[in-house]
């Protein structure tokens, strides 16, 4: 690896406590001491990158900080670890963008059981259109068919869909041959959601108001990207047996629930993390997401930008205006 320069973007704390953020040049000597050096093609906006990048949400435990909690690209040199030069690398969670160093940089190091290899059958680019969202989603999948949920038990719902969690989970599971209902709080996604596979919309508000302790059974499953009162309302309505996959807190962290959906219908919460999922889980969701996600699908989820756009991105994913994926393209 040469000594020149790459960029990649900091944040660090003003005297006041603010976040600040900035594209700075950096050589390999300034990377974290990790094994594993890797040319990084892409990374992904997600909802935590946005919290941190913004500073709205205390997601940065070191500072200065390279954020990026996803990242894709080719291994420079591999220490001696199993990575050759050459191998395609994808990293999502462990961390990486709150703790450690992450994908917002043209170059990075990393550890190497931090990695798993591309999927056969998935681009770079489409393995960040999926990303921390995606694994997510695949992962909220898996507990539903675990859990018992087929795709002749009723219909699935789906909150937060038209973000990146619930794009991805609303595809996958039509894609599955599930009924999918999808929440979303902008009318101007409705045909972006239908496109994906969605047979029913259902309105942010009326799904989010606050319901009685059981409600008039009718999902099947539910994966939830929102918390509070909606998720609260996904298990009051959740049909006898079913299950719910609860993976987010874009509306909420709190959870004004009863026990009455469990102990009356037997409704099993199933909590989903994609950040610490051993890698044997995730290597079969990424094998998964390449051969369960199609690809056209793929392709109207993401939106790709530059590293500068990052700091304006960041503000519209923390509002929630941002639809499906958005993939940051390192070598622009
Ligand atoms: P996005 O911002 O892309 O999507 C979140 C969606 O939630 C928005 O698009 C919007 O959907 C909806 N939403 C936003 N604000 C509110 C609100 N106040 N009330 C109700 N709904 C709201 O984020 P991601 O999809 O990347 O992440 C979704 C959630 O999942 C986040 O809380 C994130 O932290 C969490 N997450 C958890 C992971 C895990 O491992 N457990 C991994 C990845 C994400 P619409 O416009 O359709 O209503």
């Amino acid at each position: 690896m040469t000594d020149s320069t790459f960029k990649a973007l900091l944040l660090r704390q003003d005297d006041a406590g603010k976040t600040c953020s900035a594209i700075e040049q950096l050589t390999t000597a300034d990377l974290p001491d990790e094994q594993v050096l890797v040319r990084v093609e892409y990374s992904s906006l997600n909802y935590k990158d946005g919290l941190a990048v913004t500073g709205k949400g205390k997601i940065v435990l070191n500072w200065p900080m390279v954020p990026g909690i996803d990242l894709v690209g080719t291994v420079v040199d591999g220490g001696s670890s199993e990575y050759q030069a050459g191998d395609k690398v994808v990293l999502t969670g462990w961390s990486v963008g709150e703790k450690y160093w992450g994908g917002y940089s043209q170059y990075q190091r990393v550890r190497p059981e931090w990695l798993v290899p591309l999927a056969k059958g998935l681009t770079p680019l489409q393995s960040m259109a999926i990303g921390t969202a995606g694994l997510t989603a695949m992962l909220c999948v898996m507990a539903l068919e675990e859990g018992g949920v087929t795709s002749d038990s009723g219909t699935v719902v789906v909150s937060g869909a038209a973000g990146g969690v619930g794009s991805v989970a609303v595809a996958i599971l039509a894609n599955l041959g599930y009924k999918v209902a999808a929440i979303t709080g902008r009318e101007s996604t409705h045909a972006y959601l239908k496109e994906l596979g969605a047979s029913e919309i259902l309105s942010r508000e009326e799904m989010g108001a606050r319901s009685r302790p059981l409600e008039k059974s009718r999902w099947a499953g539910a994966v939830d990207a929102v918390g509070g009162e909606m998720l609260a309302r996904l298990l009051a309505e959740a049909d006898y047996g079913s299950t719910v996959a609860a993976c987010g807190l874009a509306g909420d962290y709190k959870l004004p629930t009863t026990v009455m959906p469990f102990i009356l219908r037997g409704v099993r919460l199933q909590g989903v993390d994609s950040v610490m999922c051993p890698a044997p889980r995730r290597n079969l969701a990424w094998n998964r997401l390449a051969k369960e996600l199609p690809q056209e699908m793929l392709n109207s989820i993401n939106q790709v930008v530059t590293l500068e756009q990052i700091p304006e991105q960041a503000e519209a994913i923390v509002k929630g205006q941002v639809q499906g994926r958005v993939v940051v393209d390192l070598q622009a």
